[in-house]
């Protein structure tokens, strides 16, 4: 449903043939694209994994493809291993332009994603960014933040730090990130198709309060961005009070130089309404240093469970590890925000006993072979997302690593005639497996 008085207000952002194409698309199918986590699956796996569904590659993204319909991913266990990100295509742009930055700068680098839930341009920074990057995902509401804070576990990346902070408390953290993306809460005209609330929300005067509610944002966080450093600001709306007219603000108003602009149109681009700006920072400074944390690292038999270049600590009685280039900023951050997931958690310590946690699992940290692995046919690995009773005939007894095509899922504690699901209950899919449709 196209909002009363939506088709006039855009054409005078757009012009009035471009708003009658794009009001034309808006009444079509939005297209699926999925895109890889190169660090758990190849691009190629992945499609094949899709089989018939697998379409084109997303122009901009190219570890990502369209899908010719939409299958359950829920139902999908290489879904919950995280190999691969349900994404709308045109926001992958921000990756695109975030790629550049990281090629034409060096590094290391600290990124902010502060409105970052459900976790679309994290996952994507994660898997542009490297061992000894920071990737600081935010969000300011906190059941979205505990979506994110899931997601962001699935994707494995070991550098991220998910908190649940207000976008002024990292405006006190003077100069510490090199990239900042701020994907604005906004009108939401480019999901119209998509989300009917967004239609039936939308108004001349919910506009003109996205766009100030966005400035006030920008101008929050903005003091956290180094002299020098990039921020890509987008939105999923057409119009340029909070488009152009925002991006032209952070140029004029906050202090910056805009390099690139981009918006992207339902029936003229193969994906949603977007748009993306890239601007650079006045000035040119590092980093602010940070000094070393006087982190204890700690010594235990859970060392075996991860690769080497991490820290072990221990937390009330869960031992987690964080790549050790990152100890001191992830002390730091935790003294200043509300931090909600730092490092990887690892095990849990009960009496003599450590108990892997599921998120290790789930983490590049992992060291294969630590534990012995039970690959899961489909509607086994169902059944373990389900937490469903099944058993794994011929295995040993004890903690046991399961895999769906050949990526860990989570563990089970082997009993011999049935195991002990260790996925916790709040990650249990909810949907009826046993008519599952194959991929
Ligand atoms: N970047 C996300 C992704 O790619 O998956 C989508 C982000 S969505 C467009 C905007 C986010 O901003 C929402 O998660 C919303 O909760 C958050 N938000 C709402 N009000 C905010 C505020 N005042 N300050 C910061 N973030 C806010």
């Amino acid at each position: 449903m196209i909002p009363e008085g939506f088709r006039e207000f855009i054409a005078k952002s757009l012009g009035e043939e471009e708003a009658g194409r794009l009001i034309e698309a808006l009444g079509g199918e939005p297209p699926v694209s999925v895109r890889v986590n190169p660090s758990k699956i190849a691009a190629d796996a992945l499609r094949e994994h899709f089989g018939k569904l697998a379409a084109e590659p997303v122009e901009w993204s190219p570890e990502a493809f369209y899908l010719n319909e939409r299958p359950s991913f829920t139902l999908d266990p290489l879904f919950h291993a995280g190999g691969y990100y349900v994404q709308e295509a045109s926001s992958m742009y921000v990756g695109k332009i975030l790629r550049g930055i990281i090629c034409e700068t060096s590094g290391p680098f600290r990124l902010l994603d502060l409105c970052a839930a459900p976790g679309g341009k994290s996952t994507d920074a994660a898997s542009a960014l490297r061992d000894g990057d920071l990737l600081v995902a935010n969000e300011v509401i906190g059941s979205r933040a505990s979506v994110l804070a899931a997601n962001m576990a699935r994707w494995g990346f070991p550098g991220t730090i998910v908190t649940n902070s207000d976008p002024v408390e990292f405006g006190k953290l003077k100069g510490f990130f090199d990239i900042l993306i701020v994907d604005a809460p906004c009108s939401g005209e480019g999901m119209f198709r998509k989300d009917s609330e967004a239609a039936q929300e939308w108004s001349e005067d919910n506009v003109a309060l996205c766009a100030a509610r966005q400035k006030r944002i920008l101008a929050d966080a903005w003091p956290c961005l180094r002299a020098g450093g990039h921020i890509i600001y987008s939105t999923c709306t057409f119009n340029r009070f909070e488009d152009e007219e925002n991006a032209g603000w952070i140029a004029s108003g906050l202090g910056g130089e805009l390099l690139e602009q981009r918006h992207f149109l339902p029936g003229r681009d193969k994906g949603e309404g977007f748009y993306c700006a890239l601007l650079r920072k006045e000035g040119d400074e590092p980093h602010t240093a940070i000094p070393r944390a006087a982190v204890k690292p700690l010594s235990s038999p859970a060392a075996e469970f991860v690769a080497g270049g991490c820290l072990l600590m221990q937390k009330g009685d869960i031992i987690k590890a964080l790549p050790e280039a990152l100890a001191g900023a992830a002390a730091y951050l935790e003294s200043r925000l509300h931090v909600i997931r730092s490092g990887v958690a690892v095990a849990q310590v009960k009496g003599r006993d450590l108990i892997p946690e599921a998120d290790l699992a789930l983490s590049t940290l992992l060291r294969r072979g630590a534990f012995p692995e039970a690959a899961l046919d489909r509607d086994t690995a169902l059944r373990f997302l389900a937490r469903e009773p099944f058993a794994l005939p011929g295995m040993p007894k004890g903690f046991i690593l399961v895999t769906y095509k050949g990526l860990p899922l989570g563990f089970v504690k082997n009993l011999g005639n049935r195991c002990n699901n260790l996925l916790p209950a709040s990650r249990r899919i909810r949907m009826d497996i046993k008519n599952a449709d194959k991929l």
